[in-house]
């Protein structure tokens, strides 16, 4: 169908009744695009209805060099997301109407540049998928104020956005080349044998704890660059911005140490989302954390299916199974214990572990505790005695913020201390004190940390029907799937850091128990294949339609959030 048979539709159902704009399903063409309405709206207060358009390379004319590598399309595709946003802002008015008249939307990102489903950039062309709420005065149609949306606005919005030559082509190179040079510098950590990396004069912290963008600095407000100590410098290469020197922590076990605020936990949160690739002057965008690394806190409350965390905690009150636990109700202690094991078996290289978010009986048992409460009697055997053994026998590394505790120095490969968010290297230093007060403990845990089991969900653990509908999967802002009729919490899933992800979690779950528990897949298995299909394929595997608001997550993500499912059951 073509633009002008568009208007006509608009214009016959002006007036109607709003089930008349149901006419409007399909694909028309404008010439430079094509303009697909997937999907019309109900009623003017339903989620509003689903339209993309497509533009061949032809029009859309970007330059070959950004289609391949794969990490460059994403990088285009998150620009352009940003750029249709922009440009909504620009040309579309504010409308009085009933419920979401007017309002255009589309998916596009924070301080992280994910892979999306909003804009899909290829060699053959752009295709944005976006959200419009059809116009309506009550239940009544307003066809010319469509007309104007989807004639007038929408060609603009895409002419600015989604064709090469109105962009501004500086920011589009400075985007690519800084989301590029992190997937290189990641690329670099394993062969150096660093896993994170900290560029020098990064900015670290974050305006607020709602705000993920940099601190500003003001003048009543310092903002100290950072600088790596002398001991951990490295220089890493970046393709596009030459070699960048910082601190580059090893694999093994390193503490940060330090006074209370002197920037502890702002650094070990900078290295946690270091996983992902962040925006040009986000202040994050040269440090860069192995991508399988996992914050792992205490959650007590959750739920807990068949885990063994019998290295941790073993002889519980009654012969309670500890090699397979489960519970509705977990502790402070077997929540982290549980967490810990579960990212193991999601093949977690990297744990990131916080005093302020950990329990303190899983963290220490001191010498005077142990005199006093006898390891007979004392299920734990707390991560002191355990964070050796991961590294050892799994090969995984655990960078741990502690202010409160030096036992951990006789375990520590590297002792950083924080001191006015200023970093140094006081391994040596940490080296004497131990020499100089031994604090007589007894290592606990002896004979390794054992097997880290795999565990295959069963198919009937995963049920997604919600009354007359067969699969309802949802996400409630960032921290709630809602999951047939089931809520998962990933309040404490402090590495998810865009509600499209949530989304995209819920349905990576349904897509687990359609094709990886139905073929008794273990967890590792099943979303190893998936992060290849989702690799392969795109994140149109979730959905059966053009979805345009899904965001890719990592297999830790997704693990987390099925294990906390409380209807999961494993063989
Ligand atoms: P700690 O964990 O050591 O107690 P935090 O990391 O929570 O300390 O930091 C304390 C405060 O200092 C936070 O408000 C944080 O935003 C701020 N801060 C951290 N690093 C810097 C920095 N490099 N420059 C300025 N302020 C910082
Ligand atoms: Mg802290």
């Amino acid at each position: 169908m073509t633009e002008n048979r568009l208007r006509q539709i608009l214009q016959r159902i002006d007036g109607r009744g709003y089930k008349a704009y149901k006419d409007l399903e399909g694909e028309f063409d404008f010439g430079d695009f094509t303009l697909s309405i997937d999907h019309v709206q109900g009623d003017p207060f339903a989620s509003p209805s689903r339209l993309s358009v497509f533009l061949p390379d032809s029009v859309a004319q970007f330059p070959g060099q950004f289609t391949a590598p794969r990490h460059r399309r994403v990088a285009v595709g998150d620009f352009l997301s940003r750029a249709f946003h922009a440009a909504v802002n620009r040309h579309s008015k504010r409308r009085l109407g009933t419920g979401r008249s007017g309002e255009i939307y589309i998916d596009s990102g924070g301080q992280e540049v994910l892979e999306r489903s909003s804009v899909l950039f290829g060699s053959d062309g752009v295709e944005a998928r976006f959200y419009a709420g059809l116009p309506a005065a009550g239940r009544r149609v307003l066809g010319r104020q469509a007309e104007e949306m989807l004639c007038s606005e929408i060609p603009k919005i895409v002419s600015d956005s989604l064709m090469f030559r109105n962009l501004s082509s500086e920011e589009l190179d400075c985007h690519v080349r800084v989301v590029e040079d992190q997937e290189a510098l990641r690329g670099q950590l394993k062969e150096r044998g660093l896993v994170t990396f900290v560029g020098n004069a990064s900015t670290l912290p974050r305006r607020s704890g709602v705000d993920d963008r940099p601190l500003r600095q003001a003048r009543s407000q310092v903002v100290v660059p950072f600088q790596t100590p002398p001991e951990l410098e490295v220089e890493l290469d970046r393709p596009g911005s030459g070699p960048i020197t910082g601190m580059g922590i090893p694999e093994g076990v390193t503490l940060i140490v330090g006074g209370g605020y002197h920037g502890k936990s702002t650094l070990l949160r900078a290295i946690e989302r270091g996983v992902y690739n962040h925006v040009p002057g986000d202040g994050r965008e040269f440090t860069v954390t192995v991508s399988s690394a996992v914050k792992i806190r205490a959650e007590d409350g959750r739920y807990v299916e068949k885990v063994n965390i019998a290295s941790f905690i073993d002889n519980l009150p009654y012969g309670r199974d500890t090699k397979r636990f489960s519970t509705d109700n977990a502790s402070g202690s077997t929540s982290q214990a549980a967490n810990i094991v579960e990212a193991l078996e999601a093949g977690s290289k990297l744990l990131l572990i916080d005093e302020d978010t950990s329990a303190t009986n899983f963290i220490i048992r001191d010498a005077r505790m142990q005199a006093l409460v006898e390891k007979s009697k004392e299920p734990i055997t707390p991560f002191l005695d355990r964070v050796k053994d991961l590294k050892e026998e799994l090969g995984t590394s655990t960078i741990l913020v502690m202010g409160g505790c030096g036992d951990y120095f006789d375990v520590a490969d590297r002792v950083i201390m924080m001191d006015g968010y200023r970093p140094s290297c006081v391994t040596e230093k940490a080296k004497e004190v131990v020499a100089r007060f031994p604090t007589h403990r007894k290592v606990e845990g002896r004979g390794g940390f054992g097997e880290v089991g795999s565990r295959c969900p069963l198919q009937r653990g995963f049920d997604a029907s919600r009354g007359r509908r067969d699969v309802k999967i949802d996400a409630k802002g960032l921290g709630t799937i809602l999951y047939g009729v089931n809520n998962i919490d990933l309040s404490a899933l402090e590495q998810l850091v865009d509600t499209s992800q949530t989304r995209a979690i819920g349905e990576a779950i349904h897509f687990f128990a359609r094709n990886c528990a139905s073929k008794g897949m273990s967890i590792h298995e099943g979303l190893q294949f998936l992060d290849e299909e989702l690799g392969r394929k795109g994140l149109d595997i979730l959905k059966p339609f053009k979805a345009g608001n899904l965001a890719r997550p990592r297999i830790q993500e997704i693990a987390f959030a099925m294990n906390r499912l409380r209807t999961l059951k494993v063989e």
